[in-house]
């Protein structure tokens, strides 16, 4: 398993504000999404920032793993770990307009500044993030109340937004990136045609 330090030591890592941010492996768009997250990060107030920051070190090393890679169903991001990871979906940042795809990251920074306002209640935050997929997972209120916060978190930042226009800057990386969705949706329809072999297999 590969650990914090190891990312360390790999050279993935970029120390903005005392934070490090750290990047595992080398994923598709890393470089974009590298200007995309330390845009977002600078338009966040200082003081938020500042709380962010005294979380992650009073919580944990000071640092945030940032992860781009594919997420499962809708999902386009996710805070996990008490908010010292950041998964972001690689389709959000290959085919998303780069207004949008800055929502998304602003969306994940502002759950870690909900788990820093919120901190005795973290526990409760992360029982609700780690489970909202689960079948059996009821807590539907809580994870309301979640999103509810990271929104108005967003607001009080002045970087929330709801239209999200595609410039030719985003016209031109969707090209590029087109290959590899199509190729990755070619695998996927594969999977998919083999997974339902298997079942009607089994159901013989
Ligand atoms: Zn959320």
């Amino acid at each position: 398993m590969t650990t914090r330090q190891d990312y360390l030591n790999n050279g993935y890592t970029e120390v903005v504000d005392g934070v490090a941010f750290l990047w595992p492996g080398n994923p598709i768009g890393k470089d974009y999404f590298c200007d995309v997250f330390r845009y977002c990060w600078s338009k966040i107030p200082d003081e938020s920032r500042l709380e962010i920051i005294q979380y992650l070190k009073q919580e944990g090393d000071g640092t945030i793993v940032l992860k781009v890679h594919r997420l499962p169903g809708e999902f386009m991001g996710y805070c996990v770990y008490y908010g010292s990871e950041i998964r972001i979906n690689d389709v959000a940042v290959m085919l998303y307009p780069q207004s949008k795809l800055r929502n998304v990251v602003w969306h994940e920074l502002a759950h870690i500044a909900d788990y820093a306002r919120n901190f005795e209640a973290k526990e409760i935050i992360e029982r609700v993030i780690m489970h909202r997929d689960a079948e059996d997972w009821v807590d539907g209120e809580a994870y309301k109340g979640f999103e509810d916060r990271a929104d108005r978190i967003m607001k009080e930042w002045g970087v929330h937004r709801t239209k999200f226009p595609r410039t030719k800057a985003d016209e031109k990386r969707m090209a590029t990136f087109m290959p590899a969705i199509e190729a990755d949706m070619k695998k996927l329809a594969e999977l998919r045609r083999r997974a339902r072999l298997i079942d009607t297999m089994h159901k013989q």
